[in-house]
């Protein structure tokens, strides 16, 4: 197999193995890894259609992870898509009114965060023992809700780890609170600190770029790494689920051989879409990608008229996890689209450090033809919801529904009838009260836990482990502390 290397966005030479990738997570100059190109599949859709979501997961990460061996990558993807799903399936595709859902949210945590995180650890700690590295992996997250959840859950009771979560105190959801005080494992530490999540990122990017704790770390055998959604060792995985669809489509006779299909991605940080264009240039065929975004707008702006611009308001939408005005992932797209010209990336990037906004060429706009953007607002967005359950019974969170409204945009706009698959990234459970005012406001009275029995009544959908689990689970964490607390308190829980 040719083997793949990897090099960062911003500079024009030095290579890494994926292994080395996937532990630096982040290029010492500040740009992302990308694979110096991107392989072809080599197995049919005849023959992926056939297999199971392990197997298509191991045809697609041999491609890239080309410094694993057969045995350490099918270890890592055996402890990842287990029993902790509730699918055999992993991620299912449900067809409603003439699309297909891609369920993403079996795992864990009930959000497609859990279909990287669940692999990421074991992919980390194998990468440490290929580059011999003796230290324990220390993981810090600032979260502003769902991504410490599904760290903690992913890395939890992993050998040769620990994690340590900050969240701002007041700052997220109370079942995402109780989410994270409840979490398990002797390794997960979490901490609600008395600022922002600004604050909290902040303090977590202090603490990893202090080089005097750096080296007391690595005296008592520790040292930090990150569970960051720009690891290639997260997007990777994402790459699986969209062939793993197709191959269903093919093997249940919803698509003839080579027939294209569209993908419907909401979009925030970019990672989730750009796995599916990675996908198309795989060869899976791939006809749109479609951006899907909430008021926070800056993405279809940016395929509009070749501007990213993040001077704007930043607004609160009850799909909170799109709610982002710097899509980091899309450095990747840049760099590609500009002819894989590192020069001309870090310009646009340093241009967006400095004045919030960068323009790309007309040259590496015509190389955006495959990708289609546009948004819903939260009206249409809760109306969405409303809708097809009223038609169907099936219920959608306020993510997945922006997806699904930008679908309809899509379509109405050209007449495109190609089979689509829209990513449907978290389970309306975890959106229980902005789902359920969707449906009908009068529901707005109730508890969080009666909303959840009162969701899995008229959705008809079994309550998920994940929330059962929390309603009456001891909380095991109880740490506060201020801003200008955080490096100690990491001290304290790694007994330095
Ligand atoms: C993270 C997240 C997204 C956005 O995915 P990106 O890869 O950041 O674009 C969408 N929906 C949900 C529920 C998420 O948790």
């Amino acid at each position: 197999m040719k083997e793949i290397l990897y090099k960062s966005t911003r500079s024009e030479s030095g290579t890494l193995k994926a292994s080395e990738a996937i532990l630096k997570g982040l290029a010492d100059d500040g740009g992302l890894f990308v694979p110096l190109e991107i392989p072809k599949l080599d197995v049919s859709i005849e023959a992926l259609s056939k297999m199971t979501y392990q197997e298509v997961a191991y045809e697609v990460m041999k491609l890239y992870f080309t410094d694993f061996t057969e045995e350490e990558l099918k270890y890592c993807i055996n402890k990842a898509y287990d029993s902790k799903f509730d699918t055999e399936e992993i991620a299912p595709l449900a067809e409603v009114e003439g699309a297909y859902f891609l369920e993403l949210f079996h795992g864990k945590t009930i959000a497609f965060k859990d279909m990287a995180l669940s692999i990421l650890p074991y992919l980390l700690t194998t990468s440490a023992k290929k580059n011999h590295v003796k230290n324990e992996i220390v993981i810090l997250t600032a979260t502003s809700g769902d991504t410490g959840k599904a760290a903690m859950a992913g890395f939890a009771d992993v050998e040769g780890t620990k994690i340590i979560v900050f969240y701002p105190n007041g700052g997220v959801s109370p079942i995402q609170e109780k989410q994270m005080v409840t979490q398990k494992g002797d390794n997960t530490y979490v901490v609600a600190i008395n600022g922002n999540f600004d604050q909290a990122q902040s303090g977590v990017k202090a603490i990893f770029g202090d080089k005097e704790l750096a080296a007391e770390m690595d005296k008592a055998g520790y040292q930090f790494s990150s569970a960051n959604s720009i690891n290639i060792g997260r997007l990777i995985p994402q790459v699986a689920y969209y062939v793993y669809a197709y191959a269903k489509l093919f093997a249940e006779g919803k698509v003839a051989k080579e027939q294209k299909i569209n993908v419907v991605v909401p979009t925030g940080n970019f990672g989730n879409i750009l796995a599916a264009y990675y996908a198309k240039n795989m060869g899976l065929p791939i006809d749109k990608l479609i951006c899907a975004s909430n008021e926070n707008k800056v993405l279809f702006d940016f395929f509009k008229t070749g501007e990213y611009d993040k001077n704007r308001e930043f607004i609160l939408t009850n799909s909170p996890s799109m709610d982002i005005l710097i899509s980091s992932n899309l450095e990747r797209l840049i760099y590609k689209i500009a002819g894989e010209d590192a020069a001309k990336n870090r310009q646009l990037m340093s241009e967006l450090a400095s004045a919030g906004k960068y323009t790309i060429t007309d040259e590496m706009r015509a190389k955006l033809n495959d990708f289609y953007g546009n948004y819903a607002t939260e009206a249409e967005t809760a109306e969405a919801i409303q809708s097809l359950y009223e038609k169907t019974g099936y219920i959608m969170d306020t993510h997945t529904a922006v997806a699904r409204c930008v679908y309809e945009k899509y379509t109405a706009e050209t007449g495109d009838d190609n089979v689509t698959v829209i990513a449907s990234t978290a389970s309306p459970f975890k959106f229980t009260r902005s789902v359920m005012n969707a449906i009908n406001p009068k529901y707005d009275t109730m508890s969080d836990f009666e909303l959840v029995d009162e969701l899995s009544k008229i959705g008809n959908i079994k309550i998920p482990a994940a929330i059962e689990e929390i309603r009456n689970a001891e909380v095991r964490h109880n740490n506060l502390c201020e801003v200008d607390g955080m490096k100690d308190i990491v001290k304290k829980f790694l007994g330095m």
